[in-house]
């Protein structure tokens, strides 16, 4: 099947520490003709290297109110406004590419209403391989790594709006499995919404019952 990866726009979210930063890089580095990645707007700090309108459009809050009109989605996350404009997603089309959208499951619940979006929820295989990767990710601390594994947990529970699901296990065997659905089209690949949803049904499981977060509750619970 030859797909027409110009007129698609692909939104993908997971939560934090699963991957989808990686795949999305190497998928734009080794197709840089083919993709961009929507650079978002958000009213939190740059961190580290983090430069304005490579990494980020950083903004204050006040912008979001005053750009209503402009933007085709906003969201707070972790405490911080993030949104993709309008403006973006025409810049990116207009330079014969295919805009990739990293954005959160309440900023896809607004895009799917407005525009032809074809959505991915990356899942890990595990949540403690999430927790593993975050903490190798050394970029966050406990009360932080916490918080987002928390929040995984509210962004797992919404998952039925997403209409595919890829399950970032070894990191060049998930790749391939994308870059297949994307510039070839075999969706076999991924999990469909079924399967996604059951996967993420054990993912809410282990949220709940898993001797590991169990522990980490009490001593999180312990450290406030
Ligand atoms: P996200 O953007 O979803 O928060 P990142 O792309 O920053 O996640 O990845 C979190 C950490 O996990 C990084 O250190 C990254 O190198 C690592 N990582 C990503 N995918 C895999 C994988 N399949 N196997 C092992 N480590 C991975
Ligand atoms: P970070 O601050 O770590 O770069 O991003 C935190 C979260 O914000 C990630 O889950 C990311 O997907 C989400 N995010 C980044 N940009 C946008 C955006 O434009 N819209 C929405 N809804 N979420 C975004």
């Amino acid at each position: 099947m030859t797909i027409d990866i110009k007129n698609n726009i692909y939104a993908i979210s997971a939560p934090s520490g699963v991957g989808k930063t990686t795949l999305i890089h190497k998928l734009i580095d080794n197709n840089p003709d083919k993709f961009m990645l929507s650079i978002s707007h958000t009213s939190r700090a740059p961190r580290g290297q983090e430069k304005d309108g490579l990494d980020y459009h950083f903004v204050t809050e006040d912008f979001f109110t005053n750009h209503k009109e402009a933007m085709l989605e906003t969201a707070t996350v972790h405490g911080n406004i993030y949104g993709t404009s309008m403006y973006e997603i025409e810049r990116i089309k207009s330079l014969g590419r295919c805009p990739l959208l990293e954005i959160d499951v309440q900023g896809v619940a607004q895009v799917i209403k407005k525009i032809p979006v074809i959505t991915i929820f990356v899942l890990p295989p595990t949540l403690e391989t999430m927790w593993l990767r975050l903490e190798g990710r050394a970029t966050d601390d406990l009360p932080t790594r916490w918080k987002r594994l928390c929040n995984a947990h509210g962004e797992i529970a919404q998952a039925g709006i997403y209409s595919h699901f890829l399950i970032n296990d070894k990191l060049d065997l998930a790749y391939n499995k994308l870059a297949s659905f994307i510039l070839e089209g075999k969706d076999t690949l991924l999990l469909n919404k079924e399967e996604g949803l059951k996967y993420c049904k054990n993912l809410m499981d282990e949220f709940n019952n898993a001797p590991w977060i169990k522990k980490l509750r009490l001593e999180i619970n312990g450290r406030i």
